[in-house]
């Protein structure tokens, strides 16, 4: 047995077998092969697991996200048994002996040129595609198939780092942990953690990484960010007590289900949840959660391979506001850039990607992709409690602009006689220091704020979210921070506005009572900390 120290991000306790996630591109070599006819079939064997893979996904996507939002996935089976494809890989493999991975990868190459060449945006969008369909087939050659495919059992996913773009790829219901080597505790994959509910342990180190194999087995504790491989029989034991002990102190907390966010003086507060994707509803009804306080729609961008129409859009935000019946969901805008990257974007690399071109920048600069996803969400807000709400604001005129493109919208849609709720209400993040100064000349322009401790932490004790080196300077309690927070209520209350916090901090019930005492009226926390908040709130007197 040997136990490596990373950090732990999400408490629980898993057991199981790891599974290396290796980033494809990385993983291509060029290898001479003699027995090109084997070859020929491993990779007829490899693009028949692909071709099953994508027949689940889109049976998964068919029934959680509907038909408009699958069909890429049809499009993906259609690529994959395209001759000219098939022929090329076949081809460079009998010409230059070289084995399957090296062929596909190049094939890819290709056809991505090719396409990416063509006038018509259609089929330029098609380079994502034919790189997304021959990574798959790659991570079947390579074995690295097990968090792609639908079935068999779930596994530890061990990696250097993952990117937002590689964990929406995995199949989540087949992810017991997650461990990585690097990594900072407020990236998204340790936030995606929390909202899956299973323990997660960043920071684990190279030596970790180059030392494991795929497939064996391991105790991964997300309470203290220990991580044992191949562990011995008391280890073993103990870690099993240690998962039911937490499992049942879980299930006590449901009792809490059904009761109301209310302090023993009776002041009451709304807590939300946060969630990436359409599929996650199950989570945010089974945890009892009042609302949906930040929906992350830029997921629906990093799940696609190009620019989800306003239909694909609609579908879901649709989806969401009939799933909640009634409760509050908030969407924000797009929050592409910094270490949310889409390639169909084709975002330029930037020197400081956290201070450069993303979020409410994009959108302001790009209305076309803005209004697609406007148009969007108020046309399915006559299906629920709706509330947008846009990141990254710095000042004044950047709402100004957003309101009146959000009026143009209106008017555009009555003129096409499609109708919209008059009830939705428009917010705006506070995550950088800017806004939460200047909230006095905010607040009146708007109907809530939420503050997103995740940035506003970063941005404000000029930290980093992304790089582990620099865990160390980071106080999230900082004064700085609460301070700032504290402003933004007092000024959104003044105007009549209503104040939440949709950041990670939300969930931190050491906080809790300070974070009442400043008069939030709403928290909105992942999933699994929603009856742990409800606790610590029913525990609170503010009369004392
Ligand atoms: C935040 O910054 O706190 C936030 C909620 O947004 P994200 O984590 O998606 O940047
Ligand atoms: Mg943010």
């Amino acid at each position: 047995m040997k136990i490596y120290q990373g950090k732990g991000v999400y408490g629980a306790v898993a057991i199981g077998k790891i599974s290396l996630f290796k980033k494809p591109e990385a993983a291509v070599k060029r290898v001479r092969i003699e027995n090109t006819d084997g070859e020929k079939s491993r990779f007829e064997q490899a693009k028949a697991a692909a071709m099953d893979q994508l027949q689940e996904i889109y049976d998964k996507a068919l029934r959680e996200v509907g038909e408009a939002n699958a069909a890429i996935f049809e499009i993906h089976r259609m690529m994959l048994d395209d001759d000219d494809y098939n022929e090329s890989i076949n081809s460079i493999i009998e010409s230059q002996s070289v084995n399957a991975e090296y062929a596909v990868a190049v094939t890819a190459d290709n056809f991505a040129e090719m396409f990416s060449a063509m006038d018509d945006a259609y089929m330029q969008a098609r380079a994502a595609d034919v790189r997304d369909i021959s990574n798959r087939v790659i991570n079947n050659l390579t074995g690295n198939s097990s968090v792609h495919a639908g079935t068999g059992e779930r596994v530890i996913i061990c990696a250097f780092d993952l990117a937002p773009s590689e964990t929406v790829s995995l199949d989540k219901d087949r992810v017991l942990a997650f461990v990585t080597a690097h990594g900072s505790s407020n990236s998204h994959t340790a936030i995606l953690a929390r909202n899956m509910n299973i323990p997660a342990v960043i920071g684990a180190g190279d030596d970790f990484l180059n030392e494991v194999r795929d497939g064996c087995q391991a105790v991964v504790d997300g309470f203290t960010g220990e991580i044992f491989v191949d562990p011995d029989e008391d280890t073993c034991k103990k870690y099993l007590e240690k998962q039911r002990a937490d499992e049942e102190k879980k299930r006590l907390l449901q009792e809490l289900r059904g009761k109301e966010n209310i302090t023993l003086d009776g002041h009451r507060i709304n807590i939300y949840t946060n969630i990436g994707s359409v599929g996650d509803i199950g989570k945010v009804l089974a945890n009892d959660a009042g609302g949906i306080g930040l929906f992350r729609s830029e997921f629906l961008y990093l799940e696609n391979s190009d620019f989800p129409t306003e239909e694909q859009q609609f579908a879901a935000y649709k989806k969401v506001l009939e799933s909640m019946a009634g409760k509050k969901v908030i969407i924000r805008t797009l929050d592409i850039g910094a270490d949310k990257q889409c390639d169909y974007f084709n975002l330029k690399k930037e020197e400081n990607p956290a201070l450069g071109y993303r979020a409410i920048r994009i959108c302001l600069t790009r209305p076309d992709i803005f209004r697609t996803q406007l148009r969007a969400l108020y046309r399915a807000s006559v299906y629920g409690s709706l509330g947008i709400m846009f990141p990254m604001i710095t000042s004044v005129s950047e709402v100004e602009k957003i309101l009146e493109i959000c009026e143009g919208v209106k008017g555009e849609l009555r003129a096409q006689g499609m109708g919209y709720s008059e009830g939705i209400e428009l917010g705006i993040m506070i995550e950088t220091p800017a806004a939460a100064v200047i909230s006095d000349r905010l607040a009146p322009l708007v109907d809530f704020f939420s503050v997103g401790t995740n940035d506003l932490t970063q941005y404000t004790l000029a930290c980093d979210r992304q790089n582990p080196d620099i865990e160390q300077f980071v106080d999230t309690h900082h004064e700085a921070v609460l301070r700032l927070i504290e402003m933004s209520a007092e000024n959104a209350h003044k105007h009549g506005a209503w104040i939440g916090i949709c950041g990670e901090l939300g969930a931190d019930t050491e906080l809790t009572e300070r974070f009442l005492r400043m008069g939030i009226d709403e928290l909105s926390v992942s999933p699994s900390f929603v009856l742990k908040v409800r606790e610590a709130v029913r525990k609170i007197d503010l009369s004392k």
